[in-house]
């Protein structure tokens, strides 16, 4: 392939819309193009990347015996309406209507489509168990689409649905998808992580997500030594049980005055104590109630959890003169004491190892110190509420918990019956007893997994592609194309490496050397063979991109060393 002649656009320049290394180097590398937000082309580069990724994860879902369909993308609103659907998924449901004003969704997933395929034509236990899935584009309209290819409203997707007599079989299948999985990413040249997760808004019982680990990643992960590791969202901070704060000295607490000091760096510094010895209390609004929340000194508050443990998604904070109003103080020295009884007291588990507590006054300027829970104030009932952190321990092995960041590329889900139930979709067992198909769901995102990638394998330079997914396993750069010998030689060798299968791509414009050294890095192919002035002495040189390491070889001989190097 020659460059002079393809649609490989680059630019010197970062994209100012673009935040995260992959999406910058996506758009200046000419592998995708924006058609408007959170929608783009994968032009030539790109899609062959997209088409290896594709190839392999094909040749995985095959070799554990699934088998490939093709479903539409557009689907009647009244699958969703069955499943129930309609409602959980919300906004991010792509709508549109016909002609005849029937109303559309363009598919985020496929659940409710091959659920009504099992239930008409998979009726017998003896046809079961049996996974099918496909890969094609599917939509979510993604408030904030950001980061590419990453959050995009449109973007392609490997799904895969399995269909048992029973919860064996579902976990059979659920290991040996996680087995393919992790083969997948491991072929595509990438470090990754397995974390336990939230099954939202596709429900069901079990859920592990899949995460190529990356600086600029969009999740967070806590993980152990041992293997366990699950999403910061949804971690439950751990700490030593035996670590017990503050003493109860069987003395009442004693107020201190901490004369404008409204935050727990301030008070803490002032006091000469940890900020854990200080509890928070923050005061929220659900409804017509209003809700004091307790929580250690140096922990946040997880919005997530807080919806969850409130059951009110429009759940806030207290405004400065609520605050007023409800506790008689201003911000900073809110405290569960003396707080009247219409406030429910709500406190994170972590406050049960408080033996006592320096907390808020009340009153402006005063805190208290020496504070029991039990006998100086209530607590209504306890709920997860905050952030677990680095440091937090392992909930498997006691061992403190590291943090990393990683990009969700993908995501298997235990459904049990939750579709089968609701779509009444049922097979017939040996006794002749009707039950509802018991489902495993399995995704993983092909565009994405472009993206994560780049993410994990960038420079300063550009993009260094793992062999397996580089767009061209070779790049030939004639330093000067105007000298016929060198350009020839470019050519000859082109051609001899096509034939035997090879993917090379030929700088053969008329560019500075600069410019095309420039764009050899930031495109990221793995080799690359420079035929440049040392072609006289019958030399050209081979570089590696991933470790800038530069060999020099006959003419005559690098054909073979590229073909050893690139085993195929
Ligand atoms: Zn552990």
């Amino acid at each position: 392939m020659r460059w002079s002649k393809s649609c490989i656009p680059t630019f010197k320049e970062d994209p100012s819309e673009a935040e995260i290394p992959s999406h910058k180097l996506m758009l200046r590398s000419g592998l995708i193009r924006k058609l408007t937000s959170g929608v783009y082309t994968f032009l030539p580069m790109g899609y062959r990347t997209v088409r290896k990724i594709e190839k392999i994860v094909r040749e995985e879902m095959n070799a554990i015996g699934c088998q490939e369909v093709l479903m539409p993308i557009l689907h009647p609103t009244e699958i969703y309406e069955e499943s129930g659907r309609l409602e959980t998924f919300g906004p991010e449901l792509f709508k549109l209507k016909d002609s005849r004003d029937r109303t559309f969704a363009l598919g985020p997933t496929h659940e409710e489509v091959i659920t009504m395929i099992a239930r008409d034509d998979m009726r017998s236990y003896r046809s079961l168990p049996q996974c099918l899935y496909q890969i094609l584009s599917k939509f979510r309209d993604e408030i904030r689409p950001r980061y590419g290819v990453i959050r995009a409203r449109e973007f392609i997707m490997k799904d895969a649905y399995s269909f048992h007599v029973d919860d064996e079989s579902l976990d059979e299948t659920y290991r040996k998808m996680e087995g393919a999985y992790r083969r997948i990413i491991e072929r595509c040249g990438l470090e990754y992580c397995i974390v336990e997760a939230d099954s939202g808004y596709i429900g069901g019982e079990e859920s592990h997500e899949f995460m190529v680990l990356a600086g600029n990643g969009e999740s967070t992960i806590l993980s152990s030594t041992c293997g366990y590791a699950v999403n910061q969202e949804q971690a439950v901070a751990k700490e030593d049980p035996d670590r017990r704060v503050g003493e109860n000295s069987g003395d009442p607490y004693i107020e201190l005055s901490t004369p404008g000091m409204a935050t727990i760096d301030e008070v803490s510094g002032f006091l000469k104590v940890e900020p854990y010895a200080l509890v928070k209390t923050l005061l929220y609004r659900t409804g017509e109630k209003t809700a004091a929340l307790l929580i250690p000194g140096d922990r946040e508050i997880n919005d997530i959890k807080l919806v969850n443990a409130s059951g009110d998604p429009d759940i806030r904070f207290l405004t400065p003169d609520e605050i007023v109003k409800a506790t008689g103080a201003p911000v900073g020295f809110s405290g569960p004491v003396g707080l009247p009884e219409e406030i429910e007291i709500i406190a994170d588990p972590l406050i049960e190892a408080y033996e006592s507590m320096i907390v808020g006054a009340n009153k402006k300027d005063a805190h208290l110190k020496g504070v029991v829970q039990g006998r100086d104030f209530r607590i209504d009932r306890y709920e997860d509420l905050v952030w677990a952190k680095e440091g937090d321990l392992c909930p498997k092995c006691g061992e403190p918990l590291g943090m990393s960041r990683g990009v969700e590329v993908g995501h298997i889900f235990k459904l049990g019956d939750k579709y089968s139930a609701s779509m009444d979709a049922t097979f017939i067992d040996e006794k002749g007893e009707m039950h509802p198909f018991i489902m495993g769901c399995y995704g993983f995102g092909i565009s994405r997994m472009a993206a994560a990638a780049i993410e994990q394998h960038h420079d300063d330079d550009g993009i260094v592609w793992p062999a397996s997914i580089t767009p061209m396993d070779l790049l030939i750069l004639p330093v000067n194309v105007n000298n016929e010998e060198v350009l020839e030689t470019a050519f000859r060798l082109e051609r001899e490496l096509e034939e035997r299968g090879i993917d090379v791509l030929v700088d053969d414009r008329d560019q500075s050397p600069g410019v095309k050294f420039k764009d050899a890095d930031l495109t990221g192919i793995p080799l690359r063979v420079t035929i440049g002035r040392k072609l006289k002495e019958g030399k050209v040189e081979l570089f590696h991109r991933a470790t800038r390491e530069i060999e020099e070889i006959p003419v005559e001989k690098v054909l073979d060393v590229i073909l050893e190097k690139i085993e195929r």
